[in-house]
C-alpha cells in the first residue's frame, strides 16, 4: 500500500477524532471522511498516547471496515450444516433468545454464557456482562483477556492492589534502565517501541529477557546492553535469580521496602529468595542463561536510577504466568522502582481494549472495577441499580465453558467479537466444544472461523461505525467516535441491547454515553468519567474521581492501592510441557508489525502483501539435523495436533527453540498449542509447546 492509493480514495470533507482499534498503545487519529467513507487516517497530534505518531496498521489498515466480506444482515439457521437465512434484527434476536431460554429450562440456569472481546468498546463489554448477570441469571461471562493478560490482573492485584499498569507511556522518557521481557514493542506496540528507542538513543540502558532475539536486541545504534535468552517456560527462574542477586549483594532499597511493604511478607520472601537454590548458577540449567550475564543485568537494573519493566504475553501466557507477574512486581518493589515517573511495572496489552474489557467486569468472578461477585455490599449496589437479584457464585471461565460443552453441560454461548476457533489453544478441542453447542450466537464483522459452528450470526460494527471508549495499556480512556453509519444498521451495543431485551431485560440506552454514566455511577475508579469531560480534555487515565478529577498518570505514589505492597512467594515450577526425545523442540509464538492477531482485519487490507503467511523460524543447527533448508515446507507435530509451515533458517532463535506467528488460519499455530494453562487464571500456555519438526513435500 502506498500513499498514492490513499490519495486515490479522495480528499476528506471533514475529520473526526477517534482511537485506533488495533494494539494497546491506543493512538489517537483524525479519521478523514468523504461522504460515508473513511479515506485517510492521520495520527492526532494532541493524542497523549501517540503525540502525532502512528504505525502502519493504524495509519493504513482500515480498509477492512468496508471490505466486501462484511456481513450486513443478521442470519439464522437451525443446524450448522444448513445454509444461512438472512432475517431482520428482531427475528434474529428472538430466535436466539428462544433457544437460550429453552436450553436453560431443560439444562439449568448455568448451561449458557457469553464471551466478550477486548476489541469492543467499554460500553459494549459492560452491556454483555450485564446481560449475563441480569439476563442469563448467572456469572458465566469471560473475556478474551482470559487468554492474554488475566495473569496480569491476578499478579498485580495480589502484589500492588490494582490490576493495571503503573505508569504513562511518556514515563519512559525518564527511565534509565528498561527491562523488556516477553514483549516485542517494535512489532506489537510500534509507537511505544519508537518512544523506547528514542530514550535508548539518549543513553538509557536496555535488558531484553526473551527466548528470541527481538529487534531491540540488535537494532541499529541501540543494541541492547543485555539479552538474556531464557528457555521458554523459565521466566520465573530468571526473575528469581535476578532478585537473588539483588538481595545477596545488598542492592535492594531497604528504606522503600520498610516504609511501603508488608514486613512479614518481605521477611518470608527474603528467606526464600536468599536461598542458594535461587542463585543464577543453581538455576542456570533451567533458565538457559549465562549466570554471569544474569548477575550483571540484575546489578544494572538495581543500581541505575529509574528502572522500568515492560512485559507482554511472553510473560503471561505460561503455566506460571501469574507467578511471573508477581515476580516482576517483587523486583520493582525490591528496588523501589514504583510510585514515580520513569519506573514501574508496565504490562503491554496486546489488543486495543484489554485493560477496559477487564475493568468492565467481564470476568466470571468480578463486577466492574474488579470487585468480587461474592461481596454482598458490591452485589447490593448493582442489584439496586439493575433491579435484579445477582448470583453470588463466580461463573465459568472460557476453558471451563468449553470443557463443559464437550461434557454436554454447557449448551448456549453468545460470542462477541472473538474468533475463539482460531485464537484459543488446542483447536481440535475448541471445535469439538463449539460443535456440541445447541445454540451458538456469533457477533462479528466477518464470518470468522467460529461462525462455522454458529446458529445465529449478528453482524458487528467496526470501530468506525460506533461511539464509545477504549482504555489503553496505560489506563487511558479515549473516545471512539462514529464516522460511518453501521453497515448492518446497529452498533454492537445496540445488538446486545436488542438480544438482552428479547430475553426479557429492560435496557433502554439511547447512546453509549448513558452506559458510561452508569459505569461511572457504579464504579469508584470511573466516578469522574463522562463523555463531556473526555471531549474537553481528550483522554483520562483512571482512577478518575473526586481525589483525582483529571485522572492518575502514575499509580501507587505514596502508598500502594492495597496499602502495603505484598512480596508474594514465587517458587519456580517447570511446566509439564517438557521437551523429550519425541518432541525435542520448544515452540514459542509472537506477532509481526503488519499483522494483528488472527488477522481478520489486517488480512483484509493491503497489509497482507507484506506478510502473506506465518513462517517457522528455526536455528541452522536444528534445521541441518533435520535436513531442512530455507523455504522448505515443514510439518510441526505436538502432543495435540499437526500443522505445516514454510521454514526460515534464523539466528534469532537458539538451538532447541523454534518460533512462529499466529496471524493466518491456514497455518493455524493453535492447532499445535496445548490445554496447559496458568495455575491461577487458566490463561493458556501458548508460549511453550514441545514439538517435533520434519521436512514435508507439500502441506
Ligand atoms: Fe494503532 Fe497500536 Fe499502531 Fe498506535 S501503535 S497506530 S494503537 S496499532
Amino acid at each position: 500500500l502506498t500513499e498514492n492509493s490513499i490519495i486515490e480514495q479522495g480528499i476528506p470533507e471533514h475529520t473526526v477524532i477517534t482511537t485506533c482499534a488495533y494494539c494497546g498503545v491506543g493512538c489517537g487519529f483524525r479519521a478523514g471522511v468523504k461522504g460515508e467513507q473513511v479515506v485517510r487516517m492521520t495520527p492526532w497530534k494532541a493524542g497523549k498516547a501517540n503525540e502525532g505518531h502512528a504505525c502502519v496498521k493504524g495509519r493504513f489498515a482500515f480498509g477492512y471496515a468496508t471490505h466486501p466480506d462484511r456481513i450486513t444482515s443478521p442470519m439464522i439457521r437451525d443446524r450448522i450444516d444448513q445454509p444461512w437465512r438472512s432475517v431482520s434484527w428482531d427475528a434474529a434476536v428472538r430466535f436466539a433468545a428462544e433457544k437460550f431460554r429453552n436450553i436453560q429450562q431443560q439444562h439449568g440456569r448455568n448451561s449458557i454464557g457469553a464471551i466478550t472481546s477486548s476489541r469492543c468498546t467499554n460500553e459494549e463489554v459492560y452491556l454483555v456482562q450485564k446481560l449475563v448477570r441480569a439476563g442469563f441469571g448467572n456469572n458465566n461471562v469471560d473475556t478474551c483477556a482470559r487468554v492474554c493478560h488475566s495473569p496480569t490482573g491476578f499478579g498485580l492485584k495480589t502484589t500492588l492492589g490494582e490490576s493495571a499498569g503503573t505508569q504513562t507511556f511518556a514515563s519512559v522518557e525518564k527511565t534509565d534502565v528498561a527491562i523488556v521481557m516477553g514483549a516485542n514493542p517494535t512489532e506489537a506496540h510500534p509507537v511505544f517501541g519508537s518512544r523506547l528507542k528514542k530514550r535508548l538513543r539518549q543513553g538509557a540502558k536496555l535488558i531484553v529477557i526473551d527466548p528470541r532475539q527481538i529487534e531491540l536486541v540488535n537494532a541499529p545504534h541501540i543494541r541492547a546492553d543485555y539479552h538474556l535468552p531464557v528457555n521458554p517456560g523459565a521466566n520465573v527462574a530468571v526473575l528469581n535469580a535476578m532478585a537473588h542477586v539483588i538481595v545477596s549483594e545488598n542492592l535492594h532499597d531497604a528504606a522503600f521496602i520498610a516504609s511501603r511493604c508488608e514486613r512479614q511478607a518481605f521477611a518470608d520472601w527474603r528467606a526464600f529468595i536468599a536461598d542458594p537454590g535461587q542463585s543464577p548458577e543453581a538455576l542456570a540449567e533451567a533458565t538457559g542463561v549465562d549466570p554471569a550475564l544474569l548477575r550483571e543485568a540484575a546489578r544494572l537494573y538495581a543500581t541505575a536510577g529509574n528502572g522500568a519493566i515492560y512485559y507482554g504475553l511472553g510473560v503471561t501466557e505460561h503455566s506460571q504466568g501469574s507467578t511471573a507477574v508477581m515476580a516482576i512486581a517483587n523486583l520493582a518493589m525490591l528496588t523501589g522502582n514504583l510510585g514515580r515517573e520513569g519506573v514501574g511495572v508496565n504490562p503491554m496489552r496486546g489488543q486495543n481494549n484489554v485493560q477496559g474489557s477487564c475493568d468492565m467486569g467481564s470476568f466470571p468472578h468480578e463486577l466492574p472495577g474488579y470487585r468480587h461477585i461474592a461481596d454482598p455490599a458490591t452485589r447490593a449496589l448493582f442489584e439496586t441499580d439493575w433491579q435484579v437479584q445477582l448470583d453470588p457464585e463466580p461463573g465459568m471461565r472460557i476453558p471451563n465453558m468449553f470443557d463443559a460443552a464437550v461434557d454436554g453441560e454447557f449448551r448456549g454461548l453468545y460470542c462477541q467479537g472473538e474468533d475463539v476457533a482460531q485464537s484459543d489453544p488446542n483447536t481440535q478441542h475448541i471445535e469439538a466444544a463449539l460443535g456440541a453447542l445447541e445454540c451458538l450466537v456469533v457477533q462479528d464483522i466477518f464470518l470468522n472461523e467460529t461462525a462455522k459452528f454458529a446458529h445465529v450470526f449478528l453482524p458487528g460494527a467496526s470501530f468506525l461505525e460506533k461511539d464509545g471508549t477504549f482504555i489503553n495499556a496505560e489506563r487511558r480512556i479515549s473516545r471512539v467516535r462514529r464516522v460511518m453509519t453501521p453497515l448492518a444498521g446497529k452498533a454492537d451495543w445496540e445488538a446486545t441491547m436488542a438480544f438482552a431485551n428479547a430475553l426479557g431485560c429492560d435496557m433502554d440506552y439511547r447512546h453509549p454515553g448513558e452506559i458510561m454514566a452508569e459505569i461511572a455511577r457504579l464504579t469508584p475508579t470511573f466516578e469522574g468519567v463522562s463523555y463531556a469531560l473526555l471531549d474537553e480534555v481528550g483522554s483520562l487515565q483512571w482512577p478518575c474521581n473526586q481525589d483525582a478529577p483529571l485522572g492518575t498518570p502514575t499509580m501507587h505514589v505514596n502508598e500502594f492501592v492495597r496499602g502495603q505492597g505484598y512480596f508474594a512467594l514465587t517458587e519456580y515450577l517447570p511446566t509439564d510441557e517438557r521437551a523429550n526425545r519425541r518432541f525435542p523442540l520448544l515452540l514459542t509464538t509472537g506477532r509481526i508489525l503488519s499483522q494483528y492477531n488472527v488477522g481478520a482485519q489486517t488480512r483484509r487490507t493491503h497489509n497482507s502483501t507484506w506478510h502473506g503467511e506465518d513462517v517457522l523460524e528455526i536455528h541452522a543447527h536444528d534445521a541441518q539435523e533435520r535436513g531442512i533448508s530455507d523455504g522448505d515446507w515443514v510439518g510441526i507435530q505436538s502432543r495435540v495436533g499437526t500443522t505445516v509451515l514454510h521454514a526460515k533458517i534464523s539466528g534469532r532463535v537458539k538451538p532447541g527453540v523454534i518460533y512462529t506467528t499466529f496471524h493466518h488460519p491456514v497455518s493455524g499455530a493453535n492447532v499445535v498449542t496445548t490445554d496447559n494453562s496458568d495455575w491461577a487464571t487458566n490463561c493458556p500456555e501458548y508460549k511453550v509447546t514441545a514439538v517435533q519438526v520434519s521436512r514435508v513435500s507439500e502441506p
